[in-house]
């Protein structure tokens, strides 16, 4: 038993009336040389795929909160009081930017100390795809293409953006979040290869998706997104917007139509049933069980496009 202990333990039994000060103070002397099962340094990360890439670098050496949760989607989140708890005292929360996430500006704003910082460095972003549009003027386009982490390549960017910032936080752990990133970067080219492989003998590339989630993914893999279901992320589509993508599922030749775990089907159904076609969900974002990893929620969009061309 530590020294410490038996003198807090003496303190108690004989003065009870400083109990709370005497074990304030062992809790807030022993904090250097016991292994805290909740380390001090803490970040925070918007949504599962970037948290997933946080905590395989950080490992035991930061705490990482997630903010979105799994099932939940980043294009209408809003921030509730308990993420304001959950990222008390964090140092960073990392988030992918460009329309995506960007109410994680106002989080960082609320919490002292706290910066976002945006991952995307050295990751060529496209602009915003829109094979056909339904009028509407969307004053919240974004500059880019948010979805650039659905492409194990810029899985590894973004891992090395990451390992740099927590290296810059915590300098004693640099050598550890480097060796991490290493074996991040042998993980995502098996990924890559487990990706290529599934798609193959895919021999109709073209897809039709919910929401314009997919383009990083279909360069990345020689994919090719015709149209997507809803004109922006969030937004309905008007008759004239469907009958515009009617006439792309017909020239694509597609039997199927991809929906989403973050959004309901039902939308989509009689789209599905005028067109004659198959519904099948992707996952852009996951998080759920089974899909608890960055790795695994890449595998699995490429798996359930291999079943269903
Ligand atoms: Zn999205």
């Amino acid at each position: 038993m530590p020294a410490r202990f038996t003198h807090a333990l003496a303190g108690l039994l004989a003065i009870t009336g400083f109990i709370a000060l005497i074990l304030g103070f062992y809790f807030s002397s022993q904090s250097p040389t016991v292994p805290a099962a909740a380390p001090e340094k803490k970040v925070a990360a918007t949504i599962f795929p970037l948290y997933d890439i946080v905590r395989q670098i950080a490992g035991e050496r930061v705490q990482v909160r997630l903010i979105v949760p799994p099932g939940g989607s980043p294009h209408t989140y809003e921030p509730t009081p308990s993420d304001l708890r959950a990222i008390r005292r964090a140092s960073a929360v990392y988030a992918i930017g460009h329309g995506l996430d960007d109410w994680a500006a106002s989080l960082a704003a609320a919490e002292p100390g706290l910066t976002r910082v945006v991952v995307d460095e050295n990751i060529t972003l496209l602009p915003p795809t829109v094979p056909f549009s339904d009028g509407a003027t969307d004053e919240e386009a974004a500059d880019f293409d948010p979805h650039y982490f659905l492409d194990d390549a810029n899985g590894r960017l973004i891992a090395a953006n990451i390992a740099a910032d927590l290296s810059r936080r915590f300098p004693e752990d640099a050598a550890y979040f480097d060796a991490r990133r290493q074996e991040f970067d042998a993980q995502m080219e098996e990924t890559g290869r487990q990706i290529r492989n599934l798609l193959a003998s895919v021999k109709n590339r073209h897809i039709i998706a919910m929401h314009d989630a997919w383009y990083y993914f279909s360069r990345a893999y020689g994919l090719t997104v015709d149209g997507s279901f809803e004109p922006s992320a969030g937004r309905e589509p008007t008759p004239q917007y469907l009958a515009a993508l009617g006439a792309a599922v017909k020239k694509a030749g597609v039997r199927t139509i991809y929906s989403e775990q973050q959004v309901s089907s039902a939308a989509l159904e009689s789209f599905a049933r005028d067109y004659n076609l198959n519904i099948a969900v992707l996952d852009p974002e996951s998080g759920r069980p089974g899909l608890d990893s960055y790795s695994a929620l890449l595998i699995y969009n490429a798996s359930v496009i291999a079943q269903n061309q």
